[in-house]
């Protein structure tokens, strides 16, 4: 089959539980465009595809691509990708949200990655511990940590298979340079899965919620040669500044401002050298560890390490 013929038998599958759609018609309309147009083939395949989905009334993820890249997780790095992955269940969380029939992390030989399977996609569910080959499923960023998403064109084919879930923590260390905005005494969004940081009382996705409290760090350390913004967690973040989240509430109730946590923080933790550990998502470094260290660090030293499986 040439290259054309194969984008349109795939195309016509996608839609035919919706159309009247035959193969040569879709080849006829792709040689139109790569022929005629001089259209990446591509290009031309999306532009198809959207013209299909107007002409059904569709929404994208509503069909499958069909013919997917296999991708490992942790070389996730741009939203709406239609992707196979073949992974492990590391772990399943309680959905707290109605809408979400399993929420976890799989996990594969690159790393980890979260995934979320919503009710309505009516699928079969995942086991814990198993692995699958997940077809047709979708990548899903905010800010900067990527995730995936089983819809109901995906397909699930588990594998009598182990797989040795890799570790993708780096360590990262040098002289705290920054704290950023949306650090110190925050509030998150309590809705479950979406846990994002309120501004001024509203979340972007679920508008004003009564907010529940909680401590983070978002800082910038330096070595010398790079810089690497590092996230703290709540853990690390009492560890860190010995300022507890009750702690926390406390002041900023005292001062009726919730800025006076991050300034106390700033004061004591801005310009002090630290070694931190944890997995790498997007830009940032999840601190999973974190040691304050006495000498400054030695900007010649290579100052990223993989550490070790
Ligand atoms: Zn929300």
């Amino acid at each position: 089959m040439s290259d054309l013929r194969t984008h349109a038998a795939e195309i016509a599958e996608q839609f035919s539980d919706h159309l009247d759609v035959s193969e040569d018609e879709v080849e006829e309309r792709l040689r139109n465009l790569v022929e005629e147009y001089r259209v990446p083939v591509e290009e031309a395949r999306r532009s198809v595809v959207n013209s299909y989905l107007d002409e059904a009334d569709l929404e994208r993820d509503e069909i499958g691509r069909g013919g997917n890249d296999e991708v490992h997780l942790t070389d996730i790095d741009e939203d709406e990708q239609w992707i196979d992955v073949t992974a492990k269940v590391v772990e399943l969380w309680e959905p707290q949200n109605e809408a979400i029939a399993q929420v976890g992390l799989l996990g594969d030989e690159s790393g980890r990655t979260k995934f979320v399977a919503f009710e309505t996609s009516d699928l079969p569910e995942l086991e814990e511990g198993a692995v699958y080959r997940l077809g047709n499923v979708v990548t899903d960023e905010y800010q900067g940590n990527f995730s995936v998403k089983l819809n109901r064109t995906t397909t699930i084919e588990k594998l009598d298979e182990d797989i040795e879930v890799g570790d993708d923590a780096v360590t990262v260390e040098g002289a705290l340079v920054d704290i950023q905005s949306g650090s110190g005494l925050i509030k998150r969004c309590p809705e479950e899965g979406c846990t994002r940081v309120l501004q001024n009382g509203r979340c972007s996705e679920h508008g004003d919620v009564e907010g529940e409290f909680d401590l983070r760090i978002k800082g910038v350390l330096d070595d010398g040669a790079a810089v690497h913004e590092v996230i703290f967690g709540r853990e690390t973040t009492e560890e860190l500044t010995g300022i507890e989240l009750e702690e926390a509430q406390q002041l900023a109730m005292d001062a009726l401002d919730t800025s006076v946590v991050v300034d106390e923080m700033r004061q004591d933790l801005v310009g002090r050298y630290y070694r931190v550990s944890g997995p790498e998502l997007g830009r940032y470094v999840l601190a999973d560890e974190v040691e304050r260290l006495t000498e400054p660090a030695d900007p010649e030293a290579v100052l990223i390490k993989a550490r070790s499986i």
